[in-house]
C-alpha cells in the first residue's frame, strides 16, 4: 500500500503495519509506502485559475473549435477549423494537445512522418462513490496492476470518497459506467477497507486514458514530441498524457516551452 498526506514536505518513507495503524486505524497492510507532500487539488478551480492567468497574458481560448488540419506556411502552421474553408488562423507555434484524438491531429499534419503519429489505444478507468463519510485521511494506493495504479481510495476537497480507477481496454470513446462491475469494487475496496458498507458503494463515472500502445506493450511514458525529433519547426505533439498528467501539467509546459524555444511559464 501506499498513503499519500494531504500536507508535509517530507521525503517518501517506508513505514510498517503499527506505524500504518497509527495513521489510518482502519486500513489493513504488512507495511506501506508514506508520501506526505503528495496533495490534492480542486481540478476546476486549477484549469479556471490558469485561464484567468492566460488571458491576462493576451490568451484567447477558442471553445467548440476543433482543428482538422495543419498545413505548413512560410511563417509557421495554417490551422484548419471544422466547418472553415480556409485556414482560420496562421500560427507560429502549435502546440497538440489533444488528448484522447491528439494522434488524430497529428495524422492530419502536412510533412509530419507516419513514424510520429503513434498507435492510440483507450482504457478506460471507472470510479465507484461512497456515499457516507470514510475514515480515512490519506489517499490509499494499492500496488499498481498492469495498466493503471490499481483501484485506490481518493478523497476530494469536499472529503468524499471513490474507489478507482480500473483498467478496461475499449475500442470507441464510451464514458458509461456498468453498475455490474461493482461486485469487482467491492472486492478491491475492501484490501484497502475491509470495514466498509457495501450498500454505500455506488457507480460513479468514468476516464479514459489515452494509451500508447495496446494492453501488451510496455508501460510507456509521455511522449512530448518537438522538432528535434520529427524535424518540424514550431510544432509539438503531446501523446499519452495519462495520470499524472494534470499533476505535471507545469512540468510539461516548461518542457513544451523549452522544446520550442520560447519562454516557459
Ligand atoms: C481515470 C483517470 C484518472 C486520472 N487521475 C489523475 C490524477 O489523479 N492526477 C493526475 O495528475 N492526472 C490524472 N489523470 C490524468 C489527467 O486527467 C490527464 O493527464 C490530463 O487530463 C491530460 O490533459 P491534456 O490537456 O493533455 O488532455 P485532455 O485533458 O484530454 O484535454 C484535451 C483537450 O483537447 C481537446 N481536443 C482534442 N482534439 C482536438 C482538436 N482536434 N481540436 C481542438 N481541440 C481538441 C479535447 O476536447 C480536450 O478538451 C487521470 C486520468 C484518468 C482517465
Amino acid at each position: 500500500m501506499a498513503m499519500a498526506a494531504a500536507a508535509g514536505v517530507d521525503d517518501l518513507r517506508r513505514i510498517g503495519a503499527h506505524e500504518t495503524l497509527m495513521l489510518e486505524p482502519e486500513l489493513r497492510c504488512r507495511e506501506a509506502l508514506l508520501s506526505p507532500s503528495t496533495g490534492i487539488v480542486d481540478s476546476h478551480a486549477l484549469m479556471t485559475a490558469l485561464l484567468g492567468e492566460a488571458s491576462a497574458h493576451g490568451a484567447i481560448f477558442a471553445a467548440r473549435s476543433k482543428a482538422t488540419r495543419l498545413t505548413r506556411r512560410a511563417n509557421g502552421w495554417g490551422v484548419h477549423i471544422d466547418g472553415e474553408a480556409e485556414p482560420t488562423l496562421v500560427a507560429r507555434n502549435v502546440i497538440n494537445a489533444g488528448g484522447l484524438a491528439a494522434h488524430r491531429l497529428a495524422g492530419a499534419t502536412e510533412g509530419l512522418a507516419a513514424e510520429h503519429v503513434p498507435d492510440i489505444r483507450y482504457a478506460r478507468g471507472v470510479y465507484f462513490t461512497y456515499a457516507g463519510k470514510v475514515p480515512f485521511r490519506h489517499l490509499v494506493y494499492p500496488v499498481p496492476v498492469p495498466g493503471g495504479l490499481g483501484t485506490h481510495l481518493t478523497l476530494d476537497m469536499a472529503g468524499s470518497a471513490r474507489f478507482g480507477a480500473d483498467v478496461e481496454w475499449i475500442d470507441t470513446i464510451d464514458y458509461s459506467v456498468d453498475p455490474a462491475r461493482g461486485a469487482r469494487f467491492l472486492a478491491a475496496a475492501r484490501l484497502i477497507w475491509p470495514g466498509i458498507d457495501p450498500d454505500r458503494l455506488q457507480p460513479g463515472y468514468a476516464g479514459i486514458r489515452p494509451k500508447i500502445g495496446g494492453p501488451d506493450a510496455p508501460v510507456a511514458d509521455f511522449r512530448i514530441d518537438g522538432p528535434e525529433r520529427h524535424g518540424l519547426p514550431g510544432l509539438v505533439n503531446l501523446f499519452g498524457i495519462e495520470s499524472p498528467g494534470l499533476t505535471a501539467s507545469l512540468a510539461i509546459a516548461e518542457l513544451v516551452a523549452t522544446r520550442l524555444g520560447v519562454d516557459g511559464p
